[in-house]
């Protein structure tokens, strides 16, 4: 089993792989592994380093969801707890939008730690992205929307790590701070 620096690297090498290609759903011109980047910058720094499976875990956190890549594979290469992670943070594809963003909020509290941790440091990103100098009124809807759906859902992830809550606090008070 893969441990530490190697189990990160390997991580981030399996998505930049499969997610190449891929951009950002509300930037076209960023490409998608920016958004996992600062997904686990945001996570290596709240933790001090201290996960390797959950920064690893981060890296992956999009794989089932948008690539051809299934839970036993992960398991394989990454073992069972980063697998778990990511699947506990993928959503049914196969679901309406509407009911996808449902079931995040109804299952948030029920998710492990790590998954708690993922989710977090996912929403501050998928704000930050949505957030620009003199917006227009579509950006200002489209941001509004996601921040009072993203604040349902964070608030059943919250109490695992006290630097990250306050994180997405600062990160959806400066986010209002532009409607
Ligand atoms: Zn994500």
């Amino acid at each position: 089993m893969l441990t530490g620096l190697r189990l990160v690297c390997e991580a981030a090498e399996l998505a930049a792989r499969r997610h190449s290609g891929q951009q950002r759903k509300s930037d076209e011109n960023e490409p998608y592994i920016n958004h996992l980047a600062e997904v686990v910058s945001i996570l290596a720094a709240v933790t001090d380093g201290a996960d390797a499976e959950l920064v690893a875990a981060g890296w992956l956190h999009d794989t089932i969801e948008d690539t051809d890549t299934s839970r036993d594979e992960l398991v394989q290469r990454f073992g069972v707890r980063v697998a778990d992670m990511v699947e506990e943070v993928t959503d049914d594809m196969t679901l309406a939008k509407s009911e996808r963003r449902r079931r995040q909020v109804k299952d948030a509290p029920k998710k492990s730690p790590g998954a708690k941790l993922i989710k977090i440091a996912d929403k501050i990103s998928n704000i930050r992205v949505r957030i620009f100098f003199e917006p227009d009124a579509g950006q200002k809807e489209e941001l509004a929307d996601y921040l009072a759906w993203a604040e349902q859902v964070v608030k059943g992830c919250r109490g695992v790590n006290a630097r990250l809550d306050k994180l997405f606090d600062e990160t959806v008070a400066h986010a209002k701070g532009t409607l």
